[in-house]
């Protein structure tokens, strides 16, 4: 029997993650979360923390609703602010914890943390690192890490060939005690962050996303079970605003609160029901970027920033921020990632096609300044898209977008510029 200290990060649900899966129940469990108090510092020359409002808003949502599923299951939580493996590292030794787990996660400086942490812990203490969340586990990919190929449609046709996606595990029922004089709980958000408590998306959005598992469940019900908008997914996903013309589940998905298993199972359960076609398929498909993404950030590490430090943003960088570039498309895309904390994939390829090949930006400006709005940021989707978009790196050709061309295809009547920037759609250039 062990004393067992589960840390998590981007993996905040019970159900189908391996973290809460045991051979043998521990003595004691301590589930611990750790908000890296340099996220909530300004980036150099940006003027922004790296965690904006409407993420934190949606992080804490989630926190409590784990809280609240734990607390049911007779564990808890346990929320702490500082640095991540200092903390957990405390948290062991003083409750004499002799096995830790995490997620493997993606990201390089997370990868990081976990290497700090094993030496911090010493011999006498386990650390284990699963793998959770993405449709294959390392195990099942049909190649090693390093040999991931360099474009995503290699990667699909070898995984495809051998397609197999493990059926995701229930939430257990009951979960071992909580340790005895072990703290419990966390901070109001208020404390943390007035303006996140306080946050609440533009009402434009025509969409609210709140944190937690049932929230997550209940998106994916309404937009398989309930409005059938699956069913024309492949025609309907390049929309620019609504609240059904894509899943809308990334948040969830980035959060962890939701796993990319948890949305394939349903998907072929409607596929069963009401027959396979391309638009469920294409769900799927986006799901395999995904994991794509993710399996690349482990292969590049710290490589997939792009390495050196951030130029200081100029003023056209600034006015791309603020929306402010006089090209109503993109202004109203930039404005409403603001506003909302989320945007549409074809009204983020073309804010960052502008930013790169129009004015001639430094693309890990841009992706910085997503990681700030973006409620669904996920270290690899995020850096991955960017670079992808700003071709370098993994798969690096010239890949630009006209926008004006892209706004009288997508938005051919104006109606989103002029829903979220109606004064440059009235004044502004292009359609
Ligand atoms: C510059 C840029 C930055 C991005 N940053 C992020 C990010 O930080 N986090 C994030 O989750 N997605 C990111 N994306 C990918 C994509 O835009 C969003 O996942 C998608 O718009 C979310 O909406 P949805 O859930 O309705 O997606 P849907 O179209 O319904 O797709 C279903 C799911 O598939 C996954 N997916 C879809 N497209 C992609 C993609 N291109 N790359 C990776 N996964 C994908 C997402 O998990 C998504 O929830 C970015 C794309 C671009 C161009």
């Amino acid at each position: 029997m062990s004393r067992m200290l589960v840390w998590l990060r981007s993996d905040l649900r019970l159900a189908d993650n391996p973290l809460f899966h045991f051979s043998t129940s521990p003595e004691s469990l301590l589930c611990v979360f750790v908000l890296d108090d340099a996220w909530l510092d300004p980036l150099p020359g940006l003027e922004a923390s790296r965690i904006g409002s409407a993420r934190l808003r949606f992080l804490w949502e989630s926190l409590i609703a784990l809280r609240g599923e734990l607390l049911k299951r007779g564990s808890d939580l346990l929320v702490r602010i500082g640095t991540p493996a200092e903390a957990v590292a405390e948290l062991a030794e003083t409750h004499d914890i002799d096995e830790v787990r995490v997620r493997a996660d993606a990201g390089w400086e997370e990868r990081q943390a976990s290497v700090r942490l094993a030496e911090r812990l010493g011999k006498q203490v386990t650390l284990t690192c699963h793998d959770g969340g993405t449709l294959l586990d390392e195990t099942s990919l049909p190649m090693e890490v390093e040999d991931i190929p360099a474009s995503f449609s290699a990667f699909r046709r070898k995984v495809e060939r051998r397609w197999t996606i493990p059926v995701a595990a229930p939430a257990p029922v009951t979960l071992p005690g909580w340790p005895a004089n072990a703290p419990r709980g966390f901070p109001s958000l208020g404390k943390v962050c007035d303006r996140a408590a306080a946050w609440a998306p533009d009402a434009r959005a025509g969409f609210a996303f709140a944190g937690g598992e049932a929230s997550a469940r209940a998106r994916l019900e309404h937009y398989l079970w309930e409005s059938g908008a699956v069913a024309d997914y492949k025609q309907t996903r390049n929309g620019l605003a609504g609240a059904d013309f894509s899943t809308r589940l990334s948040p969830w998905l980035a959060h962890g609160c939701l796993s990319a298993r948890q949305v394939h199972d349903e998907v072929r359960a409607w596929e069963a029901r009401h027959g396979a076609n391309e638009s469920s398929y294409w769900v799927i498909f986006e799901l395999l970027w995904r994991d794509y993404f993710h399996w690349a950030a482990r292969q590049e590490g710290a490589s997939l920033f792009g390495g050196r430090e951030l130029p200081a943003p100029d003023e056209d960088f600034r006015a791309w921020c603020d929306g402010r570039t006089g090209v109503p498309f993109v202004d109203a895309a930039m404005r409403e990632l603001s506003a909302t904390g989320w945007l549409s994939n074809r009204a983020r390829q073309n804010a960052a096609s502008f930013l790169v090949r129009h004015l001639s930006g430094d693309w890990r400006l841009g992706a910085a300044w997503f990681e700030h709005c973006l409620i669904d940021y996920d270290v690899a989707s995020n850096w991955g898209n960017w670079r992808y978009l700003a071709g370098v790196g993994r798969d690096a050709r010239p890949r630009a977008l006209d926008v004006h061309d892209q706004a009288g295809r997508y938005d051919p009547d104006g109606n989103y510029a002029a829903l979220w920037a109606p004064a440059v759609a009235a004044h502004g250039e292009g359609p």
